[in-house]
């Protein structure tokens, strides 16, 4: 327990932390329905909204919609959007990307730089993130910054502090937060990207609820990250899903990670750029028909694999697939039946993400939100 905080004052929190959750889950609704969904009193109710009003973080006023007569707006309590913000940052192979993100994950205002990976450090890399950081954050006054959140690309540490590897960027536990905090004093939180992905849909995307939701990125690599019962799934140590790195071929080639024929090495931007010599600016739609004929089979040896084993209700493909031409996905969806166990293979979605912005940029602001504001402390 945080001992700065008399057990009195953790039910306060808890008590708002409910609210505010079901503020951004429900949608904007009167404090009635809130008391009786939440199981709270009236007089908590009051209470709790009191201290949301005073702090400028809800509003209440007439709202359309929550089952009232038509033309009949009541009065409900709603999340104002821009009452507070986060920066979420994506750290990805030679670019980062950064945005000042509202309430509701959506990006404000963005940023981004290149970096070379053979020049410079992780440390620099950081040192430039702080800056950039800082100029997006520029006109928000300091209590109004909750955060931010870094979406690293690879396993992190269990405090959220350290990106522990990047076998794409060759990069060993860089301490993102201790880093960030230090220069900046904002607190900071660092997560797996693709997972935050994952977050970031299953909180503020149009998913239907879908669960378990896996998300799948591919660009450098082949990144995944799941959601399970609303939480993020992180299984271990280290919390990590290593879908790019399951083996799709046998006698493959060599993978950065040190195996070979992984899933990465045949369903990615460079292997794409490679086959095509040159880099396209939409990958999946300038493919000749053989090679992609080529990548859904591998990419769907590794997504049959992810759905027997996790009996996922949706697959998110984005990176590359984001912009990819809706037959692609067709062809995604076939191969996938043809693989996939038949009760599994029944229930399973494949689409496209939902959440605008760059996918990274959310995921990190939705990891900040979740830890700073609607989850609580421990961010765990
Ligand atoms: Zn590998």
């Amino acid at each position: 327990m945080d001992q700065r905080y008399s057990p009195v004052q953790d039910v306060r929190r808890h008590h708002r932390r409910l609210v505010l959750r079901s503020l951004r889950d429900d949608g904007p609704q009167p404090r009635a329905d809130l008391a009786r969904r939440l199981g709270l009193s009236a007089t908590t109710m009051t209470k709790v909204v009191g201290q949301l009003l005073d702090e400028g973080l809800v509003a209440e006023g007439a709202v359309e919609g929550v089952g009232q007569r038509v033309g009949r707006p009541s009065t409900g309590i709603q999340i104002r959007a821009d009452a507070r913000h986060v920066i979420g940052v994506q750290v990805g192979a030679g670019t980062v990307q950064l945005g000042l993100c509202d309430l509701r994950a959506q990006v404000r205002r963005s940023a981004s730089f290149a970096f070379d990976l053979a020049a410079e450090s992780p440390e620099q890399v950081v040192a430039r993130i702080a800056e950039a950081a800082s100029g997006l954050s520029a006109d928000v006054p300091a209590d109004r910054l909750l955060g931010i959140g870094v979406a690293a690309p690879g396993p992190v540490d269990p405090a959220h502090r350290r990106n522990v590897l990047s076998v794409n960027l060759g990069w060993r536990e860089v301490a993102f937060a201790d880093l960030l905090e230090a220069a900046l004093g904002v607190p900071t939180v660092v997560d797996h990207n693709v997972r935050s992905m994952a977050l970031a849909e299953s909180r503020y995307g149009e998913t239907e609820g879908a669960d378990p939701l896996l998300y799948v990125y591919v660009r450098t690599g082949v990144g995944a990250g799941l959601v399970i019962g609303g939480r993020p799934f992180r299984p271990g140590a280290y919390g990590v899903t290593e879908l790019g790195h399951l083996r799709v071929l046998e006698k493959g080639r060599p993978c950065a990670c040190g195996a070979t024929g992984c899933l990465e090495t045949v369903v990615s931007e460079p292997y794409i750029a490679e086959q095509l010599g040159r880099r396209p600016s939409n990958p999946l739609a300038e493919l000749p028909e053989a090679l992609l004929d080529d990548l859904v089979d591998h990419l769907t040896t590794g997504l049959a694999s992810a759905v027997n084993l996790l009996n996922p209700e949706l697959i998110m493909l984005g990176g590359i697939f984001r912009p990819a031409p809706e037959p692609v996905f067709d062809r995604v969806r076939a191969a996938l039946r043809a693989k996939a166990f038949p009760v599994l293979r029944d229930m399973v979605r494949v689409e496209r993400p939902t959440l605008g912005g760059d996918a990274g940029v959310v995921g990190g602001a939705s990891v900040a939100l979740d830890c700073f504001l609607y989850e609580g402390r421990t961010c765990g």
